[in-house]
């Protein structure tokens, strides 16, 4: 450390500022993660439980999925809409992963969809 030369200390400090900044950065960012879900605005989640709950909706969506191949198989087998699919005697396949409600089916179009708030779509 017995250079004179100013540059040479002022690189250093940057780098020490940067270091600095960078854990401002995480320490802000665990902050917020951590406090999301306990915030006033029950929506607020933290970032992990976010992507767990979108991870769980693309469950559901390939759940959705196979329950609509299982009743497009039997479309092609008997030429109509099955009256009765009961997606709750599926077992996991016929329920949302996020709720754990059964999916609804309508025997009038053959469609079925997940009850689950925003997932109503899928
Ligand atoms: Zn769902």
């Amino acid at each position: 450390m017995g250079r004179r030369c100013g540059w040479g200390r002022t690189g250093f400090a940057l780098i020490e500022i940067l270091l600095v900044i960078v854990i401002i950065g995480l320490l802000v960012g665990g902050y917020y993660g951590l406090m999301g879900g306990d915030g006033d605005e029950g929506e607020k989640k933290s970032v992990p439980a976010r992507s767990i709950e979108k991870a769980k909706s693309v469950e559901c969506a390939s759940n959705l999925n196979q329950c609509r191949q299982l009743i497009q198989m039997y479309v092609i087998e008997n030429g109509q809409y099955p009256k009765e699919f009961n997606p709750g005697e599926q077992g996991s396949l016929g329920r949302c992963p996020v709720s754990g409600k059964p999916y609804v089916y309508d025997p009038e179009t053959g469609k079925i969809h997940c009850t689950t708030p925003g997932h109503e779509g899928l």
